[in-house]
C-alpha cells in the first residue's frame, strides 16, 4: 500500500472511530420519565419540590417541572416519594472480610491460600448486591483486594455480569515495608506483596502508580504510615505518589490517622484523608484551605452496638458513647472548620445487617456528630462524587448517570428514612423495586 492510501486509510479509521465515539456518547435505549414526588438536590443540599427526569440510556437527559412524555417513553410514577440521587461510599472493601481480633495475616492466608480468587470474588458480589440493595450505587474501593481483584469485580459490574454498584477502585495500595499487616519475621508465601503494593524510593513509587493506572484504577490508595507497622513512607515518596498520580489526572486517597502523618499527606497535596482520628485545628484548617476531602470513618451508635453485641459482658449505651466521643469532637471541629467532607464507611468487619446497611448508618455518625441529614446525604452523594472526580455522579442533572434511589419519607427530615428505600434505579435501569406499595400508594 502506498503512503498515501495508508494515510487515507488511517483517516478512515479514525472518522470511523470518531463517529462511533460520538455515538457512544450520545444517551440511547429507550426512554424513561421519572416523575419524582420530591427530589433533593444534592449541590445545594436541600429537597426542591416535585420535578420529572427523562431518562435515556444511563443518563439522565432532562429535569424539569411538567415535562411532555416523548413517544414510546416508559412513565415510573414516583410522584409519592422522595428521590434522591444513588448514594456513594466513598471508603470501601469489598473483597476483604476481617473478624473481630483475626490477625490480617490470617485472612490473607485465607484468601489467597485456602479460598482463592473466585471465591473472593462472589463474596465482593454477594456484597455489591447488599449496597445495590441499601441504597448505594456507587462505592470507592481501597484496597485488600488481593492483585487488582477490585478492577476485575468492577468490570463483572458494569457489564451486568452479576448485579452491584459502579465501583471505583484502586488496586492494592501503597505502603511502606510490611503493609498493615501484623510484623511478620517470615512471609515464605509473600501475603504482604498479594494484598500491599511495597513502596521503595521514590521512582518505585512513580513505577507503582504508573502500574495502578494501566490496570485501570481511578484512585491511588497511599498509606504514609500503616498501623499496626511502625514503617512509614518517606515525604520524598509520598511527594512522588501525588506527582505521578497528578500527571496521569487520578485523585490521591491517604490513609492517616496520626496529625504528623496527615500533615505530610495534605502537604503532598493528596485528595482525600481517610479516618484522619488524631488531626489538629491547624491541619484540619490547611485541609480547607487546599479543599481536601476528609472521609470520616466513623461507627454511629448503631454500628457501635452492632460490632459490640458479642462481647462479655455486653458493654452499657453509655461506655459505647464513651468511646464514641473522640472521633465525634474530631468530626465537630472539621465540619466548623468547614473541612469539604465527603461519606466513607470502612467497613470491613462481619455486619449482621449487611455492608450497605453499615454505609448508611455512617451517615446517621455524622448527624451524630453534629451535621444535618441533609448535609449528611451531601456527603453521600455530591461531595463524594466531587472526590472521586466523575461528573456524572452524585447529582442528578443533565448528563449524569441515571443512578437514583426512591422512599416513602423525606430523609432531610430524618436519615431513618434511608432505612426503607424502595426502588433502586442504577444507570437507568431498575435494580430494586418493592413492587407492592412503591411510596405508600
Ligand atoms: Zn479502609
Amino acid at each position: 500500500m502506498t503512503r498515501t492510501l495508508t494515510a487515507l486509510a488511517a483517516l478512515a479509521v479514525a472518522c470511523l472511530a470518531t463517529a462511533a465515539e460520538a455515538q457512544m456518547r450520545q444517551p440511547q435505549g429507550p426512554a424513561l420519565m421519572v416523575r419524582a414526588g420530591n427530589l433533593f438536590d444534592s449541590e445545594a443540599g436541600r429537597m426542591v419540590g416535585p420535578r420529572d427526569l427523562l431518562i435515556r440510556g444511563e443518563l439522565v437527559v432532562e429535569v424539569g417541572q411538567g415535562l411532555a412524555v416523548p413517544d414510546g417513553a416508559v412513565v415510573v410514577d414516583l410522584s409519592r416519594c422522595s428521590v434522591l440521587p444513588g448514594l456513594i461510599d466513598g471508603h470501601t472493601h469489598i473483597l476483604m472480610e476481617q473478624a473481630q481480633g483475626q490477625p490480617l495475616s490470617q485472612v490473607a492466608a485465607i484468601d489467597a491460600g485456602i479460598e482463592g480468587d473466585a471465591l473472593r470474588a462472589l463474596s465482593g458480589a454477594k456484597r455489591g448486591r447488599e449496597y445495590l440493595d441499601a441504597g448505594f450505587t456507587t462505592i470507592r474501593d481501597l484496597g485488600n483486594s488481593g492483585r487488582f481483584l477490585d478492577l476485575q469485580l468492577s468490570r463483572g459490574f458494569a457489564e451486568g455480569r452479576v448485579p452491584g454498584p459502579r465501583l471505583y477502585g484502586s488496586g492494592p495500595g501503597l505502603a511502606p515495608a510490611g503493609g498493615q499487616m501484623e510484623p511478620l519475621p517470615h512471609d515464605p508465601h509473600h501475603l504482604v506483596g498479594a494484598e500491599y503494593r511495597i513502596v521503595t524510593g521514590p521512582d518505585d513509587a512513580r513505577a507503582a502508580v504508573r502500574e495502578a493506572v494501566a490496570a485501570g484504577a481511578w484512585v491511588i490508595k497511599v498509606y504514609p504510615e500503616a498501623t499496626p507497622q511502625r514503617t512509614r513512607l518517606s515525604v520524598a515518596e509520598l511527594e512522588a505518589v501525588v506527582d505521578e498520580a497528578r500527571r496521569h489526572g487520578v485523585p490521591v486517597a491517604a490513609h492517616a490517622t496520626s496529625d504528623a502523618a496527615i500533615r505530610e499527606a495534605v502537604m503532598a497535596g493528596v485528595t482525600s484523608i481517610e479516618h484522619g482520628y488524631e488531626v489538629s485545628d491547624e491541619t484540619l484548617r490547611l485541609m480547607a484551605r487546599k479543599g481536601v476531602y476528609l472521609v470520616p470513618t466513623d461507627p454511629s451508635l448503631e454500628m457501635a452496638q452492632e460490632f459490640s453485641a458479642g462481647w462479655t459482658p455486653r458493654p452499657p449505651v453509655a461506655e459505647i458513647e464513651g468511646m464514641l466521643a473522640g472521633p465525634r469532637e474530631r468530626f465537630a471541629r472539621a465540619h466548623r472548620i468547614g473541612v469539604p467532607i465527603a461519606m466513607g464507611s470502612d467497613l470491613y468487619m462481619p455486619y449482621g445487617p449487611g455492608r450497605g446497611h453499615g454505609s448508611r448508618a455512617t451517615l446517621t455518625a455524622y448527624v451524630e456528630s453534629g451535621m444535618t441529614p441533609a448535609e449528611a446525604l451531601q456527603t453521600a452523594t455530591w461531595n463524594a462524587g466531587r472526590m472521586i472526580g466523575d461528573d456524572r455522579l452524585g447529582v442528578l442533572r443533565p448528563r449524569s448517570f441515571a443512578d437514583l434511589i426512591a422512599l416513602p419519607l423525606d430523609p432531610t427530615q430524618h436519615l431513618d428514612a434511608l432505612k426503607d428505600v424502595r426502588l433502586v434505579m442504577r444507570g437507568g435501569r431498575v435494580e430494586k423495586l418493592d413492587l407492592e406499595r412503591v411510596c405508600g400508594g
